[in-house]
């Protein structure tokens, strides 16, 4: 009997678990919060990540551990990688934590990325803002996700107010200042490494971000061969340079033909949602399939997906279940302002068809503007190569 440890009991860990059941995997959760919604259908520690001594309970009662949360301390991480196997490797998640870290290795890389500087003072802020130019984001270093711990910065008026918003934290977690990217779409290459070095990749997902916060996805996206060649071969090239075993996403802004890499997320991903019903091997199987040393599942695609995010609270269940096609994911979380509480996929053979599916959900549930950006690329689809 084998006993995964997660790091982090969110929704993440939850669809962890529930697709380790046919594996007749074990699990064993870990959160600082006893609420923890994977603690639902797995065994759960509630402890702080920087308790040596929690962290010691852990390793005892697992094979091997992974995460559902970039933000574990990489120390944590190192700790338990001294007494059990523990996927990916610390490095790689102490680098994909820092996204001047990041964006350096990117370029290290050759892989497109916004312009950025490293901002520690005001003086550097007013000098990268001249020197990068306006619009820019001011972001977080480190323990930003979802868009928080970011300011944008339209014109010099607003400068005062992103130091005033976001200086405070340049002496903690750090800040970095990008260039504005005004992308055409944004896309994702969810990808996974097994321990062999085998890589694999799903086909790429479109996205699409109502305030930082990805609303929803469409899979696979039409996106012109070379495009996807090039949005492989960055994933590739990161894993491999990582030594990474697992799940990670790599999220991409797509400009005129360019691809920008914009951040790496060292786990499974809200953007691979889809896979669970929309290819033949879930992006949470193989990645269970690769901490373990398994071989890796079938990325292909089946047929045409849409992800829709509920985000606060969930809508009424009905209207997807009763779509053919329609499947509901209900996280078991109490509703809260700007929480993931749960999402809905659609699938269909054909995009003509997914594009009905949609528009029939959108309208019972009165989500017109969610899914009128997906139905638009829907509506010039064109069934993309797999890559
Ligand atoms: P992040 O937390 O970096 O993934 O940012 C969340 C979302 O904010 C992204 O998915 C984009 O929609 C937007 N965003 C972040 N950085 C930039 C940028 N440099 N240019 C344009 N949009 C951005």
């Amino acid at each position: 009997m084998t006993t995964v440890g997660i790091l982090g009991g969110g929704q993440l860990a939850r669809m962890l678990a529930l697709s380790g059941a046919p594996l007749g995997l074990r699990f064993l959760v870990m959160d600082t919060s006893e609420d923890a919604c994977a603690g639902q259908f797995a065994p759960l520690l509630v402890g702080d990540y920087r308790d040596a001594a929690a962290l010691a309970r852990f390793a005892a009662q697992v094979d091997v551990a992974t995460f559902d949360f970039e933000n574990v301390p990489a120390d944590s991480a190192r700790q338990l990688a001294t007494r059990i196997p523990v996927f990916p490797n610390p490095d790689a998640l102490a680098l994909s934590q820092d996204r001047l870290a990041e964006k350096t290795l990117f370029r290290e890389l050759g892989i497109p990325v916004p312009p950025f500087a490293d901002i520690a003072s005001r003086a550097q802020l007013d000098a990268a803002v001249a020197d990068i130019g306006t619009p820019c984001i001011l972001k977080t270093r480190r323990l930003g996700y979802d868009g928080k711990g970011q300011f944008r910065i339209r014109s010099l008026a607003d400068v005062d107010a992103a130091w005033e918003a976001l200086g405070a934290q340049a002496g903690s977690v750090g800040l970095i200042l990008e260039g504005f990217v005004a992308f055409d779409r944004e896309i994702s290459v969810v990808a996974v490494r097994g321990r062999d070095g085998g890589f694999r990749t799903w086909p790429l997902t479109g996205n699409w971000h109502v305030d930082g916060v990805l609303s929803a996805s469409l899979a696979p996206a039409s996106v012109a061969p070379e495009i996807a060649d090039t949005a492989v071969a960055h994933a590739r090239a990161i894993a491999e340079r990582l030594d990474y075993v697992g799940v990670f996403a790599l999220e991409l802004f797509c400009r005129d033909g360019q691809l920008l890499a914009n951040e790496m997320a060292p786990r499974v991903h809200n953007s691979g949602h889809w896979t669970i019903e929309g290819a033949e091997t879930s992006q949470f199987e193989n990645h269970l399939r690769a901490v373990l040393g398994l071989p890796l599942g079938d990325t292909g695609a089946r047929g045409v997906a849409c992800m829709l995010n509920w985000i606060g609270t969930l809508p009424d269940a009905t209207p997807v279940l009763d779509t053919p096609g329609g499947h509901w994911h209900d996280y078991g979380k109490s509703p809260r302002a700007g929480r993931k509480v749960g999402h809905a996929t659609l699938r269909a053979d054909a995009p003509e068809t997914l594009a009905e599916r949609l528009q029939a959900v959108g309208d019972a549930l009165g989500r017109e503007s969610q899914v009128a950006p997906v139905l638009q690329r829907l509506s010039g689809y064109e069934q993309p190569d797999a890559p």
